[in-house]
């Protein structure tokens, strides 16, 4: 649904610099005290770029000329001219796709047929999407005057870097705000990248900076004064963090956290489709998925029908070189990412579970772990109720429908999940009893721009994209 038409490509070669600096009043320029960190391409193990680290003062900057742009150049424009800014960005992010696709497969490990047909397409949708609202906000709150808030702080996660920052920055920009955006520090690159867009595209100076660094900028945006508005996507534990920095303050926020999605599948449901479809669920870019399907709930009867079709199709899984077209599972995003992966299949043998990996080859260097499934696992075992983040799915049966919904709910999380059945009822029935933001019916992890997104419970608080997405960005009047 996002495939807007094709642009033409650029045929630029693809560039990695030696080091990138912060983006600030629309230029890029130094860190103040002149710290770097260094990006590692997971795949390898090697450096890949060495990325500046915003300090308190460089902060501050990006909030000025932020404040400033918002004040002077964007606010004051016309509506429709906001709008086309962002049709452009949109437009050049499709003409420099490949380049995008390839950057982010080498810095986050996923694979490059991910990136290339659904993490950049879909980070252009959402810029021609929110471009579209820029001038018709009447029409998104009638009645009613939709006023921008001011500077928003974004803070988002290494999973889908471009992705992520488009739905942030999209919204922002056409509901009136100005951004200063942090990307996470494994995976700054695309978010760089964008950066030097907003610089061709002409977009006036301030109205997007990026500052890259690890938690500690990400706090100082938190807490910043002069910040009307954050916008957060990462783990529930900062998640909560920033919850209560910002109690008593003024700011809106918007908080997109961690899940543990329930994949729910009916003796009744179409098997070979399920089976493609639990495959997509949890190891679709390596299981870093806020709304991976990792718990499976299978009904009883077909439990262990399901689980040897599972197994004879993990086999066929190809785990590798993230910019190989024929890879299925890239690299884990990290070492930390790795190890906690790995601390987490020996507390799942250790909690009495049955591990079962495919036998798939692994390259000798970079960070990989081979596709994994755990049985005999109980409601209690950690496996079961944290969120592991990796290609790590763990199975238990249900009896009746009741069965299936109380397993489902019984997590602190609610962000996603799917109903596998061939009975229309069924899957509305059970589908408005789960406690989640989204829920997927014969179907998993399907994105589109026009659709709100976000969490129940701990999953987090708000909703970003579709016309849910605009309102965070703005306060209401009457007219
Ligand atoms: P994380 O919370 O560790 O980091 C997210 C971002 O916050 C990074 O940019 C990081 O530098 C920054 N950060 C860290 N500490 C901070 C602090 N004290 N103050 C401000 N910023 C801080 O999460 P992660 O490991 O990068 O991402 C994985 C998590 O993100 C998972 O839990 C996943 O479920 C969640 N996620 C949620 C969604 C969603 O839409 N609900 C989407 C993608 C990822």
């Amino acid at each position: 649904p996002w495939k807007y038409d094709e642009a033409p490509q650029s045929t630029a070669a693809v560039e990695i610099k030696d080091q990138y600096e912060l983006f600030i009043d629309g230029a890029f320029r130094e860190p103040e005290k002149g710290r770097y960190m260094t990006s590692i391409n997971p795949a390898t193990e090697e450096p890949l770029a060495s990325i500046a680290e915003a300090t308190q003062q460089d902060v501050d900057e990006a909030v000025q000329a932020a404040r400033k742009a918002y004040e002077k150049r964007w606010s004051p424009l016309e509506a429709a001219e906001r709008g086309k800014y962002i049709f452009r960005l949109a437009r050049m992010i499709q003409e420099r796709s490949r380049e995008f696709a390839v950057i982010e497969s080498m810095d986050g490990g996923k694979p490059i047929r991910e990136s290339r047909d659904v993490d950049i397409p879909l980070a252009a949708a959402h810029f021609f999407y929110y471009a579209g609202w820029a001038d018709k906000l009447e029409y998104a709150f009638p009645g009613r005057k939709a006023e921008p808030l001011g500077v928003a702080g974004q803070i988002i996660p290494w999973n889908f870097p471009l992705l992520m920052l488009a739905w942030k920055v999209a919204p922002a920009l056409a509901t009136g705000n100005t951004v200063v955006l942090k990307p996470a520090e494994t995976t700054s690159l695309t978010a760089l990248k964008f950066a030097e867009l907003c610089r061709d595209a002409g977009l006036p100076e301030g109205v997007v900076n990026i500052v890259t660094g690890a938690g500690q900028t990400g706090s100082l945006i938190v807490n910043h004064d002069d910040i009307d508005k954050i916008a957060f996507t990462g783990s529930t534990k900062v998640g909560k963090i920033i919850m209560e920095s910002l109690a008593g303050t003024d700011k809106k926020y918007t908080l997109e956290l961690g899940g543990k999605g329930p994949n729910i599948i009916f003796e009744d449901a179409p098997l070979d489709q399920a089976v493609e479809g639990i495959i997509n669920a949890i190891f679709f870019n390596q299981g870093h998925v806020c709304c991976a399907g990792s718990r499976l709930l299978v009904q009883e009867g077909i439990a262990d029908h399901l689980v040897r079709k599972l197994r004879d199709r993990m086999e066929t899984l190809i785990v590798g070189d993230p910019l190989d077209k024929n890879t299925d599972i890239g690299a884990i995003n990290s070492e930390q990412q790795y190890n906690k992966i790995n601390e987490y299949l020996e507390l799942g043998v250790q909690e009495g579970a049955e591990l079962y990996q495919s036998s798939c080859d692994l390259p000798e260097k970079g960070y990989y772990c081979r596709p994994t499934l755990f049985t005999n696992v109980g409601q209690s075992n950690r496996i079961v109720r944290e969120e592991i983040f990796g290609p790590v799915l763990t199975i238990q049966t249900f009896r009746t429908a009741d069965e299936g919904i109380a397993k489902a709910n019984n997590t602190p999380y609610g962000l996603a999940g799917g109903v596998w059945t061939d009975k229309g009822s069924k899957i509305f029935k059970v589908g408005s009893r789960i406690r989640n933001g989204v829920v997927w019916a014969n179907t998993y992890n399907q994105f589109d721009p026009t659709s709100p997104f976000g969490g129940y419970k701990e999953s987090g608080k708000g909703r970003e994209g579709g016309l849910h997405g605009l309102y965070p960005y703005v306060k209401l009047n009457p007219r």
